[in-house]
């Protein structure tokens, strides 16, 4: 494994100098052969990856274990509903990497191009091989803002928001605060989506601001749900209830968001 010296940016970027960064892009490591072999190769820094790779270290600290994942910063998704949700400022909502990632775990900082399974190995970008005695793949959702017509060009002004985006929490939060009369749109997507719960917690989150505020009463909240329960878990239910009855929200199932006009 080639390892690239990282001690004059330890400091900005937080990197245990104990982690081997391999950036495969700046130095054309291995470039068109093969980058490495490692015990374990996992795709995506994501919490899924790096839970994975800090689990295995934990069990046998020999292992050969390399994350495959090109940003520099892991954001703290559920902290962006507390961001939304005023809890929160956004900067605490995202970390470098080299502050995560468990001591002894290999980073290829570099994105995944192509599966190679008759070979045990993967492609990162630039055609470079990781072969692998097993590999796990944690790429996460992506979300599709573009599958409702009209929201990615609304999304962050005139009163549009989403906690499902770094960027955007804080302009939830903005709304929230300046709001003191007039109907509330929550809206809650079909499955698969990130978090069954993020929606909700920016329903109940808002709905306390406007409480504690005393301007909950000339507020309409409609909760929008595409889905025919409040939560898939039967026993919350009924604590969520009580929730949704004190910030006197109405419940809409099979309301799914089409568009936004
Ligand atoms: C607003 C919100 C609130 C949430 N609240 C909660 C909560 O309260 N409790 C809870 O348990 N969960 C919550 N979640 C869900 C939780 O954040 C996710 O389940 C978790 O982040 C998933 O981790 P992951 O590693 O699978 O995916 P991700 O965190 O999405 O990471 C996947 C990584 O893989 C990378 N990747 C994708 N393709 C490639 C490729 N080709 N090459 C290299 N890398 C690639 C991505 O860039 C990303 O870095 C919430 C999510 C959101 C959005």
């Amino acid at each position: 494994m080639r390892q690239v010296d990282i001690s004059n940016i330890t400091d900005q970027l937080s990197v245990s100098p104990q982690i081997t960064v391999v950036d495969a892009e700046a130095t054309g490591a291995g470039s068109g052969g093969e980058l490495c072999d490692a015990d374990v190769a996992i795709v995506g820094r994501g919490a899924g990856g790096i839970a994975v790779a800090a689990s295995l270290k934990s069990r046998d600290s020999d292992l050969d274990v390399a994350v495959i994942g090109p940003a520099d910063i892991l954001y703290d998704q559920p902290g962006w509903t507390m961001v939304g949700g005023g809890i929160f400022d956004a900067q605490s909502a995202a970390r470098t990497m080299g502050s995560l990632i468990s001591k002894g775990v290999h980073w290829l900082k570099s994105a995944l191009a192509a599966f190679e399974p008759e070979n045990d190995a993967v492609i990162l970008d630039g055609c470079r091989v990781v072969k692998y005695r097993r590999l796990f793949v944690c790429p996460g959702l992506k979300l599709d803002w573009g599958k409702v017509k009209g929201l990615e060009e609304t999304l962050g002004r005139k009163g549009v928001t989403s906690n499902c985006h770094y960027d955007l929490a804080p302009y939830m939060w903005k709304l929230v605060r300046q709001m003191r009369k007039g109907r509330a749109l929550l809206t809650q997507l079909p499955m698969p989506i990130k978090c069954a719960g993020a929606p909700q917690k920016a329903m109940y989150l808002s709905g306390d601001a406007w409480f504690c505020r005393g301007v909950l009463k000339d507020i309409d909240v409609q909760f929008m749900n595409a889905g025919c329960v409040l939560f898939g878990v039967k026993d919350y239910v009924p604590a969520l209830e009580r929730y949704v009855e004190k910030y006197d929200a109405a419940l809409n199932f099979f309301h799914n968001l089409i568009a936004v006009d």
